[in-house]
């Protein structure tokens, strides 16, 4: 394996890891006076690499990756590199459309809002605030999170406005306040290049997160460090594991508590040391008697002894660091589970040091500042909660309107939230930036849901998209290079992106629009701001005193230093590259909590009619439900249709084979997709891919088979688990 000086890996899984200096150097050298060199950031994962954007003519032309960026060290995955060529895609929307006899057409933006403002004004008037909706991305900038969050919890007064982020974070979120006392993450990537073990659970980073599976590769390579692996399916990131614990789907809390086991069993648990900083150590050693190698063998379908060996190679590390993602998140056990997995780094001294403990790395780009910014139904901005009146005085206090109008009563989630609207009682929807008609669980009954709707706006760059088809009026948004915006990343570095080049068009930043219903609703006291960085300064006054603290953070700041870690209380303050090394945590005794977690299957187990477990997931071409990367050809080329992995002996068994198409239905809707028959996925499970929506065909929707079943602390649907069967079409 040979590296280059710039990163890029050869002959490993990470080959589309590097930067675009060679695509970037040969323009610069012969056109360099033309060509305006602009700050971003990568608008797909929650990575949160840091890229230049070169921009000639009014188009940006190449990106490369950002040496200075602490998130990536100047690398980019297929997605970053190919990114500008989304601004020019023939789906952009230019203008707003008007439903009109079952028709879009055309309309003015005066037009457009006007119709908006009366509608959304009369539901308001006439049933309350709370028969509004609204449902936004997990890629908004902080600016963005801030005013829609202001207009609908301090205007509207409603607390029904949740995020995209509810399919793939509210996990872990409600974990680390379960375990943590807070949503805290408190890691940082540089943590990757100081283990001795890693252990993964339910994600493949080389599919999710490209860069920090890079960085995990070079720090195996350069110290030989053991990659422990739990996950159903041989994913690339299994393939490169020293061990791979293949689960059967759904049993990862078992195996957990399997490996705590052992780990008690071969004296790796220090508990006098534990229990200084961790409670409930004895009543954890207590419940996981059960769970041991042989009877979780039953249960997960690994071999006992690899059990063994496996906690064993993890107790042994000096520092481990723990990564997990949605095969966690998206169960109706997630919370547990996760918690279930970070009780491993708490028994085992792995957490307050450099190298060791759970690092959390989102999905979606901008996750962390949406959950910073309160853009859910709970919350508040900064880590405050709508339940909590003096949460509620403060941030009325800072928004200048009297506290009674932020509802006390947390809103609903997004599942919650689109099945109110298949009841009728939420009768207006605006949806922000998503594409909820392909990533909600259960297609068919959320479209019932969505056409219930009296009004239904959505505001996206992008038409037809699934959702855009089912509204009444859709606004055509700015992307991300062509506004300016800041951002948090995983590791809660708070960085900014410059705007590049115009939206084409009429389209608008999503700021402009927000501001423009608020103001003509009547909320014009809402949005005194001049500029962006007015709304940047307003929302770092919230964060004042709190865990999130960004008083030291400025637009001036962020142009020059990529990065700072809040919280950053002074513009001397260099930020907190780790939290919580005292191993005090904000919970009730300063200790953080080893949770009782007990094994559950699924939420739909199969049976004889349904005998295959359905997981769904994605593959590292394409992101969400593909209305970015759809029309990049290098992209669409390489993963263009949808298909269906099954085992070779279940191929066999139902006569299918590599290409056949074939027909998996679940109770609630069927697909017909071709068949890939592998070896990376086990007996009895099959894998669809979920980015694929109604419009790559009728049958062709991964989520017309999943369910909407979801955890009842994180409400985060079961994405990876629902019984169906196949049969050859
Ligand atoms: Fe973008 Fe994520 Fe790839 Fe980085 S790893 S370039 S943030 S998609």
């Amino acid at each position: 394996m040979a590296i280059t000086r710039r990163g890029f890996i050869k002959g490993s899984a990470a080959v589309t890891v590097a930067t675009a200096a060679g695509l970037a150097v040969r323009d610069l050298m012969t056109e360099a006076s033309e060509i305006k060199t602009v700050m971003s950031l990568c608008p797909y994962c929650g990575n949160g690499c840091g890229m230049y954007l070169e921009v000639k003519e009014g188009r940006v032309v190449n990106v490369r990756g950002m040496e200075e960026s602490k998130a990536s060290k100047g690398k980019l995955c297929i997605l970053g590199l190919t990114a500008h060529e989304m601004l020019n895609v023939e789906t952009r929307l230019k203008y707003p459309l008007i439903k009109r006899n079952g028709r879009f057409e055309r309309a003015g933006w005066d037009e457009a809002i006007e119709l908006i403002v009366r509608r959304f004004k009369e539901i308001i008037e006439k049933n309350g605030p709370d028969a509004m909706g609204v449902y936004h991305t997990a890629s908004f900038y902080n600016e963005e999170y801030y005013l829609l969050n202001k207009l609908v919890k301090g205007g509207f007064g409603t607390n029904n406005l949740d995020g995209s982020a509810r399919l793939c974070y509210a996990s872990t979120v409600a974990a680390f306040v379960k375990v943590f006392g807070g949503d805290v993450p408190f890691m940082c990537y540089e943590d990757i290049d100081l283990a001795d073990c890693f252990l993964v659970s339910g994600y493949n980073m080389s599919s999710s997160n490209p860069v920090s599976f890079d960085r995990i590769m070079q720090r195996k390579m350069d110290a030989n460090t053991p990659l422990i692996v739990i996950d159903p399916r041989a994913t690339m990131m299994a393939q490169k594991a020293d061990i791979h614990l293949q689960i059967k789907p759904g049993t990862d809390i078992a195996l957990n508590n399997a490996l705590a086991y052992v780990l008690f069993k071969e004296g790796f648990v220090n508990e006098e040391k534990v229990s200084k900083y961790a409670g409930g150590l004895q009543e954890l050693k207590s419940h996981i008697q059960k769970y041991t190698p042989e009877y979780t063998e039953g249960i997960t379908g690994v071999h006992r002894d690899k059990i063994v060996k496996a906690a064993v190679t993890y107790g042994r590390a000096k520092n481990a660091v723990t990564l997990w993602m949605l095969g966690l998140n998206q169960s109706t056990v997630a919370v547990w589970k996760i918690a279930s997995l970070w009780n491993l780094s708490l028994i085992t001294g792995n957490i307050g040091r450099p190298g060791a403990g759970p690092l959390s790395i989102t999905g979606q780009g901008t996750a962390m500042s949406l959950r910073e910014i309160g853009g859910l139904p709970h919350l508040l901005p900064a880590h405050r909660g709508v339940a909590n009146e003096k949460h509620r005085k403060e941030i009325a206090g800072i928004w200048g309107i009297s506290p009674d109008k932020i509802s006390p009563k947390p809103g609903k989630t997004a599942i919650d939230m689109f099945d109110a609207a298949g009841k009728g009682e939420i009768k207006g929807l605006w949806i922000l930036q998503a594409n909820p008609a392909a990533t909600i669980p259960d297609t068919n009954k959320f479209i019932g849901a969505i056409k219930k709707a009296e009004f239904v706006v959505i505001q996206d760059a992008f038409h037809p998209t699934e959702t855009t088809l089912l509204a009444d009026v859709v606004l055509p948004a700015a992307q991300w290079a062509e506004k300016d915006g800041t951002a948090s990343n995983a590791e809660r570095g708070v960085n900014i992106a410059k705007k590049a080049v115009e939206p084409p068009g009429e389209a608008k930043p999503d700021t402009e629009i927000i501001m423009m219903i608020g103001k003509k609703m009547g909320y014009e006291n809402l949005f005194p701001y001049k500029t962006n960085e007015d709304i940047f300064e307003e929302w770092k006054r919230c964060t004042k005193g709190q865990d999130c603290d960004m008083t030291g953070i400025t637009y001036k700041r962020m142009e020059k230093e990529f990065g700072v870690q809040w919280p950053c209380l002074t513009p001397e303050d260099l930020g907190v590259k780790r939290r919580f090394l005292d191993l005090k945590f904000p919970t009730q005794d300063g200790r953080a909590i080893l949770n009782i977690c007990e094994h559950k299957a699924p939420a739909e187990p199969t049976d004889t009619e349904y005998p295959f477990v359905l997981i769904t997931g994605l593959v590292r071409e394409h992101f969400h439900s593909r209305t970015r990367t759809a029309n990049i050809p290098r992209l669409a080329r390489a993963v263009s249709h949808s298909y269906v992995d099954i085992s070779p002996s279940d191929a066999n068994k139902y006569g299918i084979r590599n290409g056949d198409v074939v027909k998996v239905s679940s109770r609630r809707g069927a697909v017909k997709v071709k068949a890939k028959v592998s070896e990376d996925i086990q007996q009895g499970a099959v894998f669809v891919p979920y980015h694929f929506g109604y419009l790559a065909g009728d049958d062709k929707a991964a989520n017309l088979l999943t369910i909407s079943a979801y955890d009842p602390i994180s409400k985060q649907p079961e994405y990876k688990a629902c019984a169906v069967k196949i049969e050859k079409a």
